[in-house]
């Protein structure tokens, strides 16, 4: 079992912080909120009152935080954590962040020989808990191999998708395509309603036939269609519109670097932000299809 420091114990950080606990590792949790420590010290994890306290002696590093800018603030430049974890730990950043930010650690924790990966994941709030996230890695393959075992401990699936970085990738791509696929979904479902149909018919019928995807499938967003979807409990407790309108603001970023053309992907981050600005920022992302019901009583 491992001595791990586990810095950003939010709403995903802190379900993930507990699997590690329950599958016996010694964990000392750092976060800015103490009440989000002492939920995690509830279920047997160790307090630390700073960052460095929380890596002390530890053999692994995880962090679970909002953004690449307070990612490498807290590593690299005003917080130099990277000089107080043990030459040799492995630092694991689940945060989704851009790949330069995530380059960036890469870059400063070798000069320090720590190893490094980022492992940005995918499940949500629902699967930190249940301990079934995918983490997908960007790193050395022996870094993935020596992180997959601690990985498994909080996930069901890990995937190496390339060096630093090529983890962020694959994360915001994926999560471009999400987002595509959820507008396009509610659009098709409002479009059948206004046209007399059925939102759980037509539903049934597209789920057996060519339109059927993971929205569908698993995440409906015509309310009272499936009763287990954040459509169903007023659009709570899901992935906010806050954070898919971030990661396709990542995702706009890497096209411009790549100089890649993402026509949807562009449209898409369009209406997420005029959905944010709404005051929705804070509903479940399937609350798009609400911007698809007020653009009919506006005709
Ligand atoms: P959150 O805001 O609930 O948690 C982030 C935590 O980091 C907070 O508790 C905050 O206090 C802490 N924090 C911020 N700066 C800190 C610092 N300098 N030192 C220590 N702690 C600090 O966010 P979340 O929903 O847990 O998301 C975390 C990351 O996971 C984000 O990068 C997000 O994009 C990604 N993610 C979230 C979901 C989701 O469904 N919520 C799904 C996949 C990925």
């Amino acid at each position: 079992m491992a001595a791990i420091g586990f810095i950003g114990v939010g709403n995903m950080g802190g379900p993930m912080a507990v699997n590690l606990i329950n599958a016996g590792h010694r964990v000392q949790v750092f976060d800015l909120s103490d009440d989000l420590v002492a939920k995690v010290v509830a279920k047997g994890g160790f307090p630390a009152n700073s960052p460095q306290a929380a890596v002390d002696g530890v053999d692994i590093v995880i962090s679970m935080l909002p953004s690449g800018e307070v990612v490498e603030a807290l590593y690299i430049h005003q917080g130099h954590l990277l000089e107080a974890i043990p030459d040799g730990a492995l630092v694991i950043d689940c945060s989704t962040i851009a790949p330069h930010n995530a380059r960036n650690l890469a870059h400063a924790a070798e000069k320090r020989g720590l190893a490094v990966i980022d492992a940005p994941v995918s499940g949500g709030v629902a699967g930190a808990a249940a301990g079934t996230l995918t983490f997908i890695v960007g790193g050395s393959d022996a870094n993935f191999e020596r992180a997959k075992p601690v990985l498994l401990n909080m996930g069901k699936n890990v995937f190496h998708a390339g060096q630093n970085g090529a983890g962020q990738i694959a994360k915001i791509c994926n999560n471009m395509l999400l987002a595509v696929q959820m507008i396009g979904t509610a659009e098709a479902l409002q479009l059948g309603v206004d046209n007399g149909l059925d939102a759980s018919v037509l539903s049934d019928i597209m789920l057996k036939s060519s339109g059927r995807n993971w929205a569908l499938e698993l995440y409906n967003p015509w309310p009272g269609v499936m009763e287990n979807a954040p459509a169903s409990r007023n659009y709570t407790g899901g992935f906010q519109v806050d954070l898919m309108n971030k990661d396709l603001g990542l995702a706009m970023e890497a096209a411009i670097k790549s100089k890649s053309a993402t026509p949807m992907g562009g449209l898409a981050k369009s209406l997420y932000a005029a959905h944010a600005r709404d005051d929705h920022g804070k509903l479940d992302f399937s609350s798009i299809q609400k911007f698809f019901s007020l653009s009919k009583k506006w005709s």
